[in-house]
């Protein structure tokens, strides 16, 4: 049975006993403010290697790095750019990760090959506290199979990886829901590009730095070359995720079909769950892969949802929702 310890801040004693399994080489999945982490040493391969098979995650993926602060990831870079500096004193802790280049330091399979790392200093008292407590950098990547839904409580570690980790903590459900923004630094005298919108939005980030690219290619598993881990389909729930205009509804009702309305819910035929979300991009955020998660777990087979206005705002949501409703293509 995968052991899970509650977990009430950073003097718990649940995280010393996680930091000796972490620094012996071991996997822990842990609470942060975006998703759940799958933790391990980041400084030591072989750790780094069971968070791959954990995951079934495909060796081209490389994963962040979790450190407790800026002077923290300065030592994991080779050059440290003005912006870096910037969006650190300004963002972290925070939902914010920098993709910079790698100091040798780092080992190979975190950066998956390639020359650079990308560091985030999370904004969790938990994960701050195991940070510390292990007194090295945490390769984390989401605590689920890869491709599939993030989790953002200890519920969904469990059933998604199960006896897979050594441990889980669990600090109660994540606050911001999706996944921080990936901003690329790594080409020097090139411009910022977003690399996976986040909770930061390009707007904020292009009001500090001037024009920031925002990369929506769609790369398929296993090319390195645009930026890794940018699979087409990813974030996915079991049940087939459709996105239809505002106000569509569904028809027929053949199968476990819920219908998920932004701002207002259209008439449904019977048998059919609708669920009412608010028009707020942020409150969407936070409770997108919980629903996702419940969808799932109530046995739903075909799950339609309204596509969210096209306006800055909505840039994460709709990422996590075209990559959750891409087509499998293995
Ligand atoms: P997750 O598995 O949810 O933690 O996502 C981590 C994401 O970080 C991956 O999907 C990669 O796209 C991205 N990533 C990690 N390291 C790098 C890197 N060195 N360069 C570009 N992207 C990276
Ligand atoms: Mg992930």
């Amino acid at each position: 049975m995968t052991r899970l310890r509650r977990v009430c801040g950073p003097e718990d004693p649940a995280i010393q006993e996680a930091a000796a399994i972490l620094t012996s080489g071991g996997v822990v999945a842990f609470p942060t403010e975006t998703v759940y982490g799958l933790g391990a040493d980041g400084l030591n391969s072989k750790a780094v290697a069971r968070i791959y098979t954990a995951k079934g995650r495909p060796a081209t993926n490389p994963v962040i790095l979790h450190v407790a602060d800026a002077a923290s990831a300065r030592a994991l870079v080779s050059c440290w750019p003005a912006e870096a500096q910037l969006l650190v004193e300004r963002f972290w802790p925070g939902p914010l990760t920098l993709v910079l280049p790698a100091a040798d330091a780092v080992p190979t399979i975190v950066r998956a090959g390639g020359t650079s790392v990308a560091l985030r200093c999370p904004a969790h008292p938990v994960a701050l506290g195991l940070i510390r407590a292990v007194g090295r950098p945490l390769a984390a990547p989401s605590a689920n199979r890869s491709q599939h839904l993030s989790p953002t409580c200890a519920e969904h570690v469990a059933s998604s990886l199960g006896e897979a980790v050594d441990l889980i903590l669990d600090g109660g459900p994540t606050t911001a829901g999706l996944e921080s923004t990936i901003l690329d630094l790594s080409r020097l005298g090139a411009r910022p590009r977003i690399l996976r919108p986040g909770p930061i939005s390009p707007a904020v980030l292009a009001a500090m730095l001037g024009p920031v690219d925002l990369w929506e290619g769609a790369v398929v598993t296993g090319d390195q070359q645009a930026a890794p881990g940018m699979m087409a389909r990813h974030y996915a729930p079991r049940a087939k995720l459709e996105l239809v205009p505002a106000g569509t509804g569904v028809t027929e009702s053949s199968g476990r079909v819920a219908y998920v309305g932004l701002g207002s819910l259209t008439a449904l035929p019977a048998g059919v769950r609708g669920v009412l979300l608010p028009l707020d991009a942020e409150e969407v955020g936070t409770q997108l892969y919980a629903l996702l998660h419940e969808l799932d777990d109530a046995g739903f087979e075909r799950i339609v949802m309204e596509r969210p206005p096209e306006e800055d705002a909505w840039v994460a949501v709709r990422d996590r929702l075209r990559r959750a409703s891409a087509k499998e293509t293995a």
